[in-house]
């Protein structure tokens, strides 16, 4: 039989077999380093101490370069249930995940089904996992969670003497969310833009606000966390695989132009990857580093990076010119058609023609704007279009491209905008509780869809 011990290695995870030989005379540590096998030497030392058992002894092997630290149960474990002769040859495989404490405690870790599925494929039959914000079941795999090195040791015992074993103990439940206040509370007017933020948080699509300083542009990227669904099993799951915690709720990950290169993308998960399954918010995205938006299209476009997976709502703000003026009634923009077309074209056209919604943000005169009252359950319709919209058929999209193209300014859009706008289309179909997409649906799709280099940008 063999033991593994679970390494958390990228997305996946990796099974690391422990091999042990009974021998009374000390302990001998193979494929470990000098530093590493004087730190296992020490921890063992002082665990023991703790609970009062003998240091473990036998020969142990495992593949060189392992990380130590989530090796340490497995090994514990395997010295003495090999002392105590327990390692019969035809017995099942075990999975032994997490880090031990000092005091022999494990740490807890949150619920990633990365490792059953890994103990699975592994055939092992038997996983001894740290407790867990809530205890995973995983087809025929016995899955045992434990505080302590000495419950696990009960465990494997139990196990390997006739394969069953305790029940577990339940989880204490989760703290429950704090009732939310209304999203757009701190917004006035501003209704076309609010309109936009509910389409994108309904279809997970990307949007880009411009326009001058003080428009309300950041205020309403804000919003967009807030009015999201919450995240479903799967997605906690993922995330949790990616951040190694549980989320509590959708990630909002900020790019800021100061950012250097490093910060962003010198470790794996990057933090692009950190804001898989929520947003990427990129503020005054005219004045990011170049390889900063470089690294976004290419993020878009692949949805991963490394082994990891990235995606995520990319919520962008910018100003319509250089000057910042563009679109303001009080002031006049100084800039020259061809600054404008620079400032547009840093951007690049593969990234702007990534966002689903672009949208100017003019400042509004709060005195003469007529009273909205805000929808109340916005949340919940918002959730009940997102849940549609993922059991929608991509094919349905392309059934709409003869409608779109009975629209004017429907004519001239590339493949990726014409399939974007029967999506947002669709949404906005679905928003008023309808399955056809109308002629008038895809007029307002079409009109979240301008650009500031267009002379008739308003
Ligand atoms: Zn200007």
């Amino acid at each position: 039989m063999n033991i593994y011990a679970y390494q958390s290695h990228g997305y996946e995870g990796l099974a690391i077999r422990i091999q042990v030989t009974t021998s009374a005379r000390g302990l001998t540590l193979l494929g470990l380093s000098q530093t590493q096998q004087r730190e296992f030497r020490q921890k063992a030392a002082s665990i023991s101490t703790a609970l009062g058992v003998p240091e473990p002894t036998g020969i142990v092997q495992v593949p060189p370069k392992s990380n130590l630290e989530s090796l340490e149960l497995a090994i514990i474990l395997a010295l003495r249930l090999s002392r105590d002769r327990l390692l019969p040859s035809g017995c099942p495989d075990i999975m032994i995940a997490g880090k031990l404490n000092l005091d022999g405690t494990i740490a807890p870790m949150p619920t990633l089904l990365a490792i059953p599925e890994l103990a699975y494929t592994h055939h092992c039959r038997l996983l001894i996992a740290p407790t867990a914000a809530r205890p995973y079941t995983y087809r025929a795999l016995v899955i045992r969670h434990c505080a302590d090195l000495e419950q696990a040791l009960r465990q494997c015992r139990r196990f390997l003497l006739n394969h069953g074993g305790e029940q577990d103990v339940p989880a204490s439940a989760q703290t429950p969310p704090s009732p939310p206040s209304h999203p757009f509370a701190e917004i006035l007017g501003l209704e076309k833009a609010k309109r936009a933020l509910q389409i994108v948080a309904a279809g997970g699509l990307n949007i880009l606000l411009y326009g001058p300083p003080g428009g309300g542009k950041t205020l309403l990227l804000h919003t967009l966390a807030s009015l999201m669904p919450p995240l479903t099993e799967e997605e906690k799951e993922e995330i949790a695989r990616i951040r190694g915690t549980l989320p509590t709720s959708r990630p909002v990950i900020e790019v800021l132009p100061t950012m250097a290169e490093k910060q962003l993308f010198g470790s794996e998960p990057s933090l692009l990857n950190l804001a898989h399954g929520g947003i990427l918010l990129v503020d005054e995205l005219n004045r990011q580093k170049e390889s900063t938006l470089k690294a976004i299209t290419f993020f878009l476009e692949k949805r991963n990076c490394g082994s990891y997976p990235g995606r995520f709502i990319l919520a962008s703000a910018m100003n319509g010119c250089p000057c910042g003026n563009m679109g303001r009634e009080e002031a006049l923009c100084t800039c020259s058609e061809k600054q404008r077309q620079r400032h547009w074209s840093r951007i690049g056209s593969a990234l702007l023609d990534r966002f689903d919604i672009c949208l100017p943000i003019l400042p509004e005169n709060l005195m003469t704007l007529p009273l909205v009252q805000e929808e109340q359950d916005i949340c919940a319709n918002i959730r009940k279009v997102w849940l549609k919209q993922r059991q929608t058929d991509q094919q349905k999209y392309l059934k709409l491209l003869p409608l779109l193209d009975t629209c004017k300014q429907g004519k001239s859009l590339s493949m990726r905008c014409s399939i974007s706008v029967c999506k947002i289309a669709t949404i906005i179909a679905h928003f008023s509780n309808r399955e056809v997409v109308d002629k008038e649906d895809m007029s307002e799709a079409l009109s979240y869809k301008t650009y500031g280099i267009d002379r008739h940008w308003r």
